[in-house]
């Protein structure tokens, strides 16, 4: 493992990356607020809700799987729905790829 994944990985696991929750909680003023830019869910930016239950990385992760399948397999897929399940929140979403 890259030694700055292994960083980067520790800090999440560690709650000690810059999210905006972690700054509030460090009495640093953010003129544009607390919450996740990236979605507009009105949900304050957290490591959990950045990685996991933004709308905006679920999609970006799904999207980035379905690549990643489709370059690894290099192969068309079959009859079967080609789907990629993806943890949002506490549900579980299906996204269908491409047939
Ligand atoms: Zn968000």
């Amino acid at each position: 493992m890259h030694p700055q994944f292994k960083l980067f990985t520790w800090l999440v696991l560690q709650d000690r990356l810059n999210t905006r929750n972690v700054l509030r909680r460090r009495n640093k003023y953010l003129e544009e607020g607390y919450n996740c830019p990236m979605c507009h869910d009105d949900v304050e930016e957290t490591a959990v809700h950045l990685f996991f239950q933004s709308t905006f990385s679920v999609t970006v992760l799904g999207l980035a799987m379905v690549s990643a399948r489709k370059y690894i397999s290099n192969a068309p897929t079959s009859e079967e729905a080609d789907s990629v399940i993806i943890l949002h929140g506490c549900s579980m979403v299906s996204i269908e790829g491409d047939k």
